[in-house]
């Protein structure tokens, strides 16, 4: 062993400490993948090399053939991984294995209830990476040098995995990695040729590049060379690269889990190589479930970008738009240039063509995910239906194709599950329908009870019930959908066209007419609150409601702006009334005009507090509410 300089002991960054902890107490059931994380770095450090070398060809220092090689002994306790990538210097190892957690790992802990089994099943959203180590392992050991310094700018790192690691310089004359795991007691099983072999083949057969285990030796001891002969025991090609009918959906799942971080299953995947004009592959991903940095802004995402098969970068987010942002995966062109850089990367019009023809590939996926495997579809929707709802507006050209992906809950269905399509809705419209009428709201328990809903529930139209934060938004991108225009059931003055009948219409204006008088008063008790009043014929069961007008702001954007300190344009509401409720005939009938006007007034808040609404002066409704209670009672 060489000598050590400058040897100091640091402490592990919280958030490692924490990771760690969990990890090593979390993944006990699936030890093995510690060697697919380790072999995934490994990887990922021989892109980087190639990618660096394209620019600085010494970095290669003549050694050319970039490959990993995993061997054990059985005695020590030992396996050790080694690859001649990228490497790292001291400064980088004190950062990459110990100081900077992965980012949003704070977050990532913040989500965790303490409840063991809940947060075993957390750890596997967030990728594991190198410390899965200490799975196995209860002392790890890393040697490494950048590819570039000279061999004595080697550097050793060594933890226990417990509170701290030690680093120091030390001689290394090859660049890259090597790291020794010290087996803990009880998993002496990995220290076996045909272990790790079968872990291997399982895990990390679709690495790109040359994963070696010596060869077995059968022959006597005293024949035995030094030098073990080396086998290559992965198919070393990248995945991508292979026709379709001869990757398994194993292997499309390992590689998954390779280029997303993700520990689970993907959803669903499409694999394709275009080639014509521009040529390119790709291999895209959905994942099972939401990354818990799904909303952050800064949060990484994007395609792994390789041109002509060398590794470019992580994460270019040309290619995709941003709703549709957790998709995974990579694209290999031939057609950019290898030293395309971000900047380039954000003018060159190749781009525009293959984002769009990428974004189609995404879109056709989920339309077949939806139809033939509803079931997943619906897991999909759960994860990711409200990053998907951002689509109409930031897509104009497949806005018709975002809408028929999206998913709503609806008066036909029970309990506010959002399973309702478009195509579904239009396939059972009523005769003489020819809109899409829907709802939004706050929350499903609000909308479902609404008054707006009587006549719908009476004639049995179905109505879509929106209640997500960024639905009104969503709506008012979306207009129409198969030649349907959608209706905002609570705005304006509900025209129901030609599901009602010549002679309902008749009997509405009729009813119109004799109340013209009723209307007056009301607008003269009511005053400056209301924009208009008017008689209601979307009513059966309530007294009142109120409805927006046709250019205002609905509630949900109107409370989102004022959330956020915007000023919100003042806009007041029209008061409809049910002319044949008891209480409106009350009302009619009352002579004297102060309980005329507290009547009004608790009709209007009542009809504001249906809507999900706040009282401007609650007071004031309980005042008026009380006198009436009392003369009721007296
Ligand atoms: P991730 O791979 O998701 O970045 P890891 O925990 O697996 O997270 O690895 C942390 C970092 O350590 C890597 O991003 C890389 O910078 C560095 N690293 C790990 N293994 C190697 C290696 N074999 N060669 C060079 N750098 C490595
Ligand atoms: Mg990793």
């Amino acid at each position: 062993m060489s000598v050590e300089t400058q040897k100091e002991t640091l402490g592990f960054q919280t958030e490692v400490k924490q990771l760690l902890h969990l990890m090593i107490h979390s993944l006990y059931s699936n030890k093995e993948i510690f060697l697919r994380e380790l072999i995934s770095n490994a990887s990922d450090a021989v892109d980087k090399l190639r990618f660096e070398a394209l620019a600085k060809p010494e970095l290669l220092e003549g050694g050319a053939e970039l490959k990993i090689r995993v061997t054990f002994d059985k005695d020590a306790k030992t396996v050790t991984l080694e690859d001649n990538g990228i490497g790292m210097s001291r400064e980088e190892t004190i950062a990459h294995l110990g100081t900077i957690a992965k980012s949003g790992t704070a977050d990532f802990l913040k989500n965790l209830s303490g409840d063991q089994k809940k947060d075993s099943s957390l750890i596997g959203q967030f990728g594991v990476g190198f410390y899965s180590a200490f799975i196995v392992a209860d002392q790890v050991e890393v040697f490494t040098r950048r590819a570039g310094l000279s061999a004595g700018e080697g550097v050793h790192w060594s933890s226990k995995g417990e509170g701290d690691f030690e680093i120091a310089n030390v001689e290394k004359a090859e660049r890259g990695t090597r790291i020794v795991l010290h087996l803990k007691s009880g998993e002496e099983e990995f220290a076996d040729g045909w272990r790790l072999r079968n872990v291997i083949k399982k895990y990390s057969d679709h690495i790109g590049l040359p994963i070696e285990l010596p060869k077995e030796f059968h022959g006597e001891e005293k024949d035995k060379p030094a030098e073990p002969e080396w086998e290559v025991v992965n198919r070393a090609s990248a995945l991508w690269t292979r026709p379709r009918t001869e990757v398994t959906d194993e292997q499309y799942q390992e590689f998954y889990k390779h280029v997303s971080h993700d520990y689970d299953n993907p959803l669903s995947w499409s694999h394709n190589k275009v080639e014509g004009k521009l040529e390119y592959t790709s291999l895209l991903y959905v994942p099972g479930r939401a990354p818990f940095d799904l909303y952050q802004r800064e949060a990484p995402r994007g395609l792994k970008l390789y041109v002509q098969r060398v590794f470019i970068m992580d994460q270019a987010d040309e290619f995709l738009p941003l709703y549709l942002r957790f998709i995974k995966g990579v694209v290999d062109s031939n057609d950019l240039s290898l030293n395309v850089s971000r900047e380039i990367l954000q003018k060159d019009p190749v781009i525009d063509s293959m984002k769009s023809a990428l974004t189609k590939r995404v879109l056709d996926m989920l339309e077949k995910l939806a139809k033939n495997e509803p079931e997943q579809y619906k897991a999909f929707w759960k994860n990711f239906g409200q990053v998907l709802k951002e689509g109409p507006a930031e897509d104009f050209a497949n806005k018709e194709k975002i809408a028929g992906l999206l998913r709503f809950a609806s008066t036909a269905e029970g309990e506010g599950e959002q399973v309702v399509s478009l195509g579904d809705y239009i396939s059972r419209l009523k005769d003489g329908q020819d809109k899409v009428y829907f709802l939004t709201g706050e929350s499903y328990a609000q909308v479902k009870n609404s008054p707006h809903l009587e006549v719908f529930r009476k004639k049995g139209i179905e109505v879509l019930l929106l209640t997500d934060r960024i639905d009104e938004w969503l709506m008012s991108y979306l207009t129409e959908f198969d030649g349907k225009t959608f209706v905002d059931v609570a705005r304006g003055d509900l025209d129901l066209g030609s599901l009602d009948s010549e002679e309902d219409k008749k009997a509405q204006e009729e009813v119109a007419k004799s109340k013209e008088g009723l209307v007056e008063r009301l607008k003269s008790a009511l005053g400056e609150q209301v924009a208009e009043v008017r008689v209601s014929h979307r009513l059966t069961d309530s007294p009142a409601i109120l409805a927006i007008g046709e250019q205002d702001l609905g509630l949900q954007m109107r409370q989102i702006l004022e959330a956020s300190g915007q000023k919100v344009p003042d806009s007041k509401p029209i008061f409809e009334f049910n002319p044949n409720h008891p209480l409106i005939e009350k009302l009619d009938a009352e002579p004297d005009e102060d309980r005329f006007g507290d009547l009004s007034h608790i009709l209007f808040d009542q009809a504001a507090l249906a809507a999900g609404d706040s009282l401007k002066d609650p007071a004031a409704y309980v005042q008026r509410l009380n006198k009436l209670l009392v003369e009721l009672s007296a």
